[in-house]
């Protein structure tokens, strides 16, 4: 199971950048994005899918039950009130409350850490020293 260490591989300008991100399409929505950023930080957010790119999660909120998001789904993404009821916040065509964008914070914050993860490794093997003979060209 995919899982994501925020404290390790996201920074805190990276939590920054996806507010801004949601707020510069849809100003509506950066109350919710903060809120998103705030459950992704006190990792109350888990994939129940396994796999790199995993669509439903399980997220904590004041309710007894975990609400649970699936992203794939065409409606109903989430079971939360602000989202059963109140439609969340609408945008594109598509309805958002905070537990759908922390859902999709996590999902960019993952691909982005397995980016960096792969930086990582081709940094180190550009590093490696070349394999050179030594007096080859004497
Ligand atoms: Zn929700």
């Amino acid at each position: 199971m995919p899982s994501l260490d925020l404290s390790k591989s996201t920074t805190l300008s990276d939590l920054q950048f996806f507010v801004s991100t949601v707020a510069g399409k849809c100003p509506a929505l950066q109350g919710r994005a903060l809120s998103a950023v705030a459950i992704l930080t006190a990792d109350l957010i888990a994939p129940i899918d396994t796999g790199p790119s995993p669509k439903r999660f399980s997220v904590k909120g004041s309710a007894l039950e975990p609400y649970s998001v699936d992203l794939g789904a065409e409606t109903e993404q989430c079971d939360c009130a602000d989202f059963v009821y109140r439609g969340g916040i609408e945008w594109n065509g598509r309805h958002y409350c905070k537990h759908t964008l922390a859902a999709l914070a996590y999902c960019a914050f993952l691909k982005a850490s397995a980016r960096k993860a792969r930086g990582t490794q081709r940094f180190c093997q550009h590093r490696r020293p070349a394999v050179a003979p030594l007096g080859a060209a004497a």
